[in-house]
């Protein structure tokens, strides 16, 4: 029988340019007298936890700075803010100043203090025990200080469990932070290759929540097997929609100049609107096909990213298969790819796309991802981060550990069908 309920959820949200000053009001309306702030060094150095503490000390609250995020957590790492958490606890709320990785921490360690065990009881099964919350978590604040992620909308908390080599995560309703404080200026300083990434991983939240299997092609769940990600619906829909109006108008702007208000602003909108989207319906493909490419990463270091590790950034692991994966999944709803090439092009005549004459239809949406890339400085394919025909194989098998992400996918992919869009995205153009 086939899926007649869908579920929404999203935090509550304060957005515009000056509203990470207020977090000191906002959390003294929770009655708070103690709270963590939770950072990684990188952003500590900007100053902006620094300042955030201090505006809510001013409402008479005991604040401490936890800094030791690790940027992509492990469980090494998240058991190390936990057990600082929990040295210097107890506390009323937890305020997240960061990108995902500081906001995924201050899940966990909002979860792991509030509630007994231990992290791998949480972390999904079967990597984990899969267990849920049994009693309610503390207000977690969410200040994203990169936009993108989405973390300060979703309820999940995503981590690298080291000897296990995998990524997997916590999911529960209970996690998603209660309020998400999205404030422009905290971006403004972002390096133009951090907002190119960042604005491909916004594009496509909105374009697989967009794409995604719709709620209603699912099995009938009982109420206690419900998951926060229900597929493409009506609620989801509407945000993702607006989100991709406005990456269309802002993403080449706040690539070119970062100094642009506006632009940054409709870009941080977009974010949020698309987290709120892709929040409840899910992604698929290039999201389940970014792990290994991100994971697998041989020696390429970005420009715009602290040197040291080599690194391919979330948004662009997403980014470099979406034109492959858009062009697979274009027969599950063609109407759908369509009118996601309309949002991103509106300008366009009918049949062509960027100026460039496109006849296939399934190509109109590929060819204004692969133009934009272009535009904004992502590399040309997975070549161009390092892999080569002969990582296929691996890459395959790191995709298809994504069972969550590919149930979600609207046309069922196999290996050969992953192998495909990884070998065609070896080079985009
Ligand atoms: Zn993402």
């Amino acid at each position: 029988m086939h899926e007649t309920v869908f579920t929404y959820g999203a935090p509550q949200l304060k957005f515009g340019a000056g509203a990470a000053d207020e977090v000191g009001h906002d959390l003294s309306q929770y009655g708070c007298l103690r709270v963590l702030v939770v950072t990684d060094p990188g952003v500590a150095a900007t100053g902006a936890p620094d300042r955030i503490a201090e505006g809510i000390r001013r409402y008479g609250m005991d604040v401490r700075i936890f800094a030791g995020v690790h940027v992509e957590p492990t469980d090494a790492s998240l058991r190390e803010a936990i057990e600082v958490a929990r040295a210097d606890g107890p506390w009323d709320a937890f305020v997240a100043v960061g990108g995902g990785s500081s906001i995924d921490t201050a899940k966990a360690v909002n979860l792991l203090t509030t509630n007994p065990g231990e992290l791998m009881d949480y972390v999904n099964a079967p990597v984990g025990g899969g267990r849920a919350p049994s009693e309610p978590l503390r207000p977690l604040v969410a200040v994203p200080t990169t936009t993108g992620t989405g973390s300060e909308s979703t309820t999940i908390c995503v981590l690298d469990v080291l000897h296990l080599k995998v990524k997997t995560g916590i999911s529960h309703a209970r996690l998603r932070p209660s309020l998400a404080i999205v404030d422009p200026l905290l971006t403004m300083t972002q390096p133009p290759e951090v907002t190119a990434a960042c604005g491909m991983d916004i594009l496509c939240h909105a374009l697989e929540s967009w794409t995604a299997k719709p709620y209603t092609a699912f099995e009938r769940k009982q109420p206690e097997q419900r998951v926060p990600y229900c597929g493409a619906n009506p609620v989801a829909d509407m945000w993702a929609e607006r989100a991709l109006r406005l990456l269309a108008g802002s993403l080449r702007a706040a690539v070119r100049d970062g100094s642009d208000v506006q632009a940054r602003t409709d870009l941080a909108m977009a974010a949020t609107f698309a987290g709120m989207g892709f929040g409840n319906a899910g992604v698929h493909l290039p999201h389940a096909n970014a792990y290994p490419i991100a994971g697998g990463v041989h020696d390429f270091h970005p420009d715009g990213y602290p040197d040291g590790e080599p690194l391919v950034p979330h948004g662009m692991a997403v980014a470099l298969t979406a034109p492959e994966a858009l062009r697979f999944t274009f027969p599950a709803d063609p109407e759908r790819h369509l009118a996601a090439a309309d949002l991103l092009a509106p300008a366009v005549d009918p049949g062509t796309a960027n100026g460039s004459t496109v006849d296939d239809p399934a190509e109109r949406l590929p060819s204004i991802l692969r133009g934009l890339m272009r535009d904004i400085g992502i590399p040309n394919g997975i070549g161009a981060v390092g892999y080569r025909d002969a990582d296929i194989e691996s890459l395959v098998q790191g995709t298809m550990r994504q069972q969550r992400l590919l149930a979600t996918a609207p046309r069922a992919a196999s290996e050969e069908d992953v192998a495909g869009i990884f070998r065609r995205s070896l080079e985009l153009w």
